[in-house]
């Protein structure tokens, strides 16, 4: 057994952390997580905090299922192991293919499966161009993509990403990506502009786009349908139909990213659906098994699947783990506690609005606070220094990181990208943990606003 400070020394000599200062993290100490049940996480302390972030977006259905491990430990001792690739496969893979094709938008039945969002981001990526080439189109190989975006951490995932320090460290994007303006418009509204209006503002970006690269170059636009990682950025209604119109228009296949948005999060099963679009391909993996294993789906559209499968030959790509039985296992079970405690259904009618409104009544007027959002379980808190202007407090983000460690002392993880609070909780919080976690989030804002202001 290690006691705290032992397993602190040992992480900060041996383990290098993903998105992580590790001289900070010299300095302060990792906090070390051992356990969990239910909402609550609980660190090696025995600090008992409300997990508002649901690990990294992803324990849709909460901590201490012993019904996913139970389908883990039967699969591992039927069969923990076999491929998918050379015409193999394995029950578990197979059936979930078909469950996720039951689920998807219309014109969506394929499954290519991976361990990680990121993998499934280049899966996508390597499709859409893999399918304008099969085409006799080789040229069409640009894809559009969006300022802040964030698709992953591989090196096809961070260029379709837009993140511009995740840029400067790879040294070398891949080609022929670009990014256009972000559908936020707390920060990029025009004065007096409506949200519908500025929802076709940013969707037009994309159509510049398309033509100065001309359309017979473009081969996709990728998007979050909310921005995650961004800052939970949430476009105006009109923005998703008007982008898959000038998709349509120019003929150029539309990728959305649901690897946050997807089972359940937007209370419907995907996103697309909550915002009425068909797209090509969609990104899935985190909820998919809650976290519980590591795998991503990515749906393929009935247009790419039937060239690929008529005219494509071998795909040349694949993963050790695509169709990983264990995981498929686990992720079965998943979807059966998703549907049978209806937890789609509640976020949309019952814990989504009831979070909005929650935000709205309890955290909207603060002093700090410039704007709150939300979309089904999935909330933002701008943190700003002057509520009439917007103007924020010095040092991106610093005020924010004030506000996240004041939350987590007081028992509720949040987090802080720049100057937002966001919050992503699981789906089997009720009424009363929205509450809870309400209470906790004004006394942090009262702590940060003491300590920001003297
Ligand atoms: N896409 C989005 C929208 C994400 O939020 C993430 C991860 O947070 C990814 C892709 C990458 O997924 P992974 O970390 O599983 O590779």
């Amino acid at each position: 057994n290690y006691s705290l400070k032992q397993l602190q020394q040992i992480d900060a000599s041996h383990h290098l952390h993903p998105f992580t200062d590790h001289r900070e993290l010299r300095e302060a100490g990792s906090r070390i997580i051992t356990r969990a049940e239910g909402p609550y996480i609980y660190d090696s302390e025995g600090h008992e905090i409300l997990d508002g972030m649901a690990g990294l977006w992803c324990v849709n259905v909460g901590y201490g299922r012993d019904e996913l491990a139970e389908a883990a430990y039967k699969q591992m001792k039927e069969l923990p192991y076999y491929n998918s690739f050379f015409k193999c496969s394995t029950p578990t893979p197979v059936l979930l293919a078909k469950r996720l094709a039951e689920l998807a938008p219309k014109g969506v039945n394929q499954v290519f499966f991976g361990s990680s969002g990121s993998e499934a981001n280049d899966t996508a990526l390597r499709l859409v161009r893999h399918y304008w080439a099969l085409e006799g189109k080789p040229e069409k190989n640009r894809i559009i993509s969006r300022k802040n975006a964030y698709h992953g951490s591989t090196v096809a995932g961070t260029s379709l990403g837009g993140m511009e320090p995740m840029h400067k460290q790879l040294g070398g994007a891949v080609p022929n990506i670009v990014h256009v303006m972000m559908p936020y418009s707390y920060e990029l509204a025009l004065p007096g502009e409506s949200d519908h209006e500025f929802g076709l503002r940013a969707a037009k970006a994309i159509e510049d786009a398309i033509l100065e690269a001309g359309p017979e170059n473009v081969a996709a636009f990728i998007g979050e349908p909310i921005m995650g990682a961004g800052g939970v950025k949430i476009p105006p209604m009109s923005y998703w139909p008007e982008v898959q119109r000038i998709c349509r228009k120019y003929d150029v296949l539309l990728m959305l990213d649901e690897v946050i948005t997807g089972y359940g999060r937007t209370g419907e099963w995907f996103a697309a659906q909550s915002f009425g679009i068909e797209p090509d391909t969609i990104t899935t993996a985190k909820a998919l098994t809650s976290g519980y294993q590591p795998l991503s789906a990515l749906l393929v559209g009935d247009r790419i699947a039937s060239t690929l499968i008529e005219k494509g030959g071998e795909f040349y790509h694949g993963y050790t783990y695509s169709g990983h039985p264990v995981a498929c296992a686990v992720a079965l079970a998943n979807l059966d506690i998703i549907e049978r405690e209806g937890l789609v259904e509640r976020v949309k009618t019952d814990t989504g609005p009831y979070f909005a409104q929650a935000l709205r009544e309890r955290i909207a007027d603060h002093r700090l606070v410039g704007e709150v959002r939300s979309f089904g379980l999935m909330g933002a808190i701008e943190i700003v220094k002057d509520k009439a202007t917007r103007e924020r407090f010095e040092g991106d983000g610093r005020a924010a990181v004030v506000v996240r460690d004041h939350a987590i002392a007081n028992g509720l993880m949040l987090r802080a990208t720049g100057d937002t609070m966001i919050l992503s909780p699981p789906l089997i919080w009720t009424r009363d943990t929205i509450d809870l976690a309400c209470e906790r989030i004004v006394k942090a804002l009262d702590l940060a606003e003491k300590d920001l202001f003297g």
